[in-house]
């Protein structure tokens, strides 16, 4: 991060050019962070709870026999919050991505990495769920580093195995989960309870999603935030010295020293830096690597606590507002997100309200004007996009109510299978009799289920009148 967009009060930005978790001959420091506790934390456990209840419960919410919400990227179907969507619906895909990346470059550069404390699911399973019963199992950070030198003997086989089993049969549940979401609990159900050899690749799928995230949980935790996601990667660009992130309040707790002594309020009693599950010290400022996970403003409120001077020297603010002991103001950049912010949402919202369940467009198919017909008739050839954006298939009747003129449907009956387009083509038959003009004015009517849902105007061509 550029010197002159945070400066973070610190003399020696040597730390930046390294990754705490990694040493210099670059292998991995494996992070023992403190058992936490304070009013964040407290309040980061209820939010966790909700989400993992959410994403737990969620596969199993059905809507009229229809998943809640399914992120079925093989066939292609979406469904949020009851409402399906299909490829047809591509461009409000589109455009909601769009929206949601303006929407977390502003959120960002306005609040920082919050997102990562507090509803990643990295973090929120990380530090709420493994890292809970890893401290359980094992005891605390001490106690970890003391049973990680041992030598292998029963009491560390029984502990790790039995850790590792239960983050197993966790990440087995992550993984059978995350199939619900994309292909549905009930294939998920039927896949989990037949013969591996039934369905091979779904297993393989499962054993993959499993295997994938008793892996991110149990061996590389933090390095998925600071080396492999791209969000963390991006801070450099969307953090400013006005985003609000977890900050050290370097004028107030420099220079740090010893209680008792004459210095500022950092009595360098290394708390915030023992709880970090990053492994970094937030006293040198802004880094790559703090998830904004809030730790360490517990850590350091307690120590505040028991010294009698003020909490708040880790807490929310904005560099700047630090330095310069200023509230937080809108910038430029950031009245600009935010008018683009709202276009957008009102773009997407107004698509997904005028979004109906079945679309039709009827246009006479170009080349040949008309056709001779036996029986003195005369046919034209039409062409029928139509889009069904419901759950059920639709089978569709394609009439008209211009006298003399008839539908003749070419191959089978219409249907219009669930979430997709699908194209058609009839013929209009008129008796050259009832042509009393070369363009006759023709009405179309499509119905489904009896009931007519689409009505057109369009023409007919017969011969040139004499
Ligand atoms: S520096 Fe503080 S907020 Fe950032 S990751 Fe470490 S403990 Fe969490
Ligand atoms: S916890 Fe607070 S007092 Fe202790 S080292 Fe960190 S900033 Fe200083």
């Amino acid at each position: 991060m550029a010197e002159d967009k945070i400066n973070t009060g610190m003399e020696d930005e040597s730390f930046r050019d390294h990754l705490s978790t990694v040493t210099s001959e670059g292998k991995r420091v494996w992070v023992y962070p403190k058992k936490q506790k304070g009013k964040f934390y407290t309040a980061r456990t209820i939010v966790s709870v909700f989400l993992l209840a959410f994403l737990f419960i969620t596969p199993w919410i059905k809507i009229n026999g229809h998943p809640f919400i399914l992120f079925n990227v093989f066939d292609g179907k979406f469904i949020l919050f009851g409402f399906a969507f299909g490829p047809q619906d591509f461009y409000i895909f589109a455009l909601g991505f769009v929206t949601l990346v303006v929407f977390v470059v502003l959120f960002t550069a306005v609040y920082g990495r919050i997102f990562c404390g507090w509803v990643c699911p990295q973090t929120v399973f990380m530090e709420m769920v493994f890292r809970k019963i890893e401290y359980l199992i094992e005891g605390d950070a001490a106690k970890q580093r003391a049973l990680d030198k041992e030598p292998m003997n029963g009491k560390k086989f029984f502990k790790k195995s039995f850790k590792h089993a239960i983050f197993f049969i966790i990440a087995f549940l992550i993984g059978n989960t995350f199939m619900a979401y994309l292909v549905g609990i009930d294939k998920t159900l039927d896949i989990i309870s037949r013969s591996p050899t039934e369905h091979i690749t779904g297993f393989i799928a499962v054993a993959v999603f499993s295997g994938i995230f008793y892996f991110v949980f149990s061996k590389f935790r933090e390095q998925a935030c600071t080396i492999v996601c791209p969000y963390g990667r991006l801070q450099g660009v969307l953090l400013d010295a006005n985003s609000i992130v977890v900050a050290y309040d370097h004028v107030r707790g420099e220079p740090r020293g010893k209680l008792n002594e004459t210095t500022g309020d950092c009595i360098d009693c290394n708390l915030c830096v023992a709880v970090c599950p990053t492994g970094i010290d937030i006293r040198n400022g802004t880094q790559l690597e703090c998830v904004n996970c809030t730790s360490c403003i517990d850590a350091c409120d307690s120590i505040m606590t028991k010294v009698n001077k003020p909490k708040g020297l880790i807490r929310y603010a904005s560099m700047k507002g630090i330095k310069e002991k200023l509230k937080f103001r809108f910038t430029p950049r950031l009245i600009l997100y935010s008018v683009l912010l709202v276009a957008l949402i009102s773009i997407f919202t107004a698509l997904l309200v005028s979004r109906i369940d079945v679309k039709v467009n009827i246009l006479r198919s170009p080349g040949k004007i008309y056709q001779e017909m036996p029986d003195n008739k005369i046919s034209n050839l039409y062409h029928a996009v139509l889009v069904n954006n419901t759950f059920d298939d639709m089978p569709v009747e394609v009439k008209t109510n211009t006298p003399g003129a008839e539908i003749l449907t070419v191959g089978k009956d219409v249907v219009i299978p669930s979430l997709s387009v699908h194209e058609a083509e009839f013929l209009v038959v008129m008796s050259k009799d009832d042509i009393k003009t070369t363009v006759v004015q023709l009405n179309i009517q499509v119905f489904a289920g009896g009931k007519l849902f689409y009505e057109t105007k369009t023409t007919f061509i017969g011969p040139q009148k004499k």
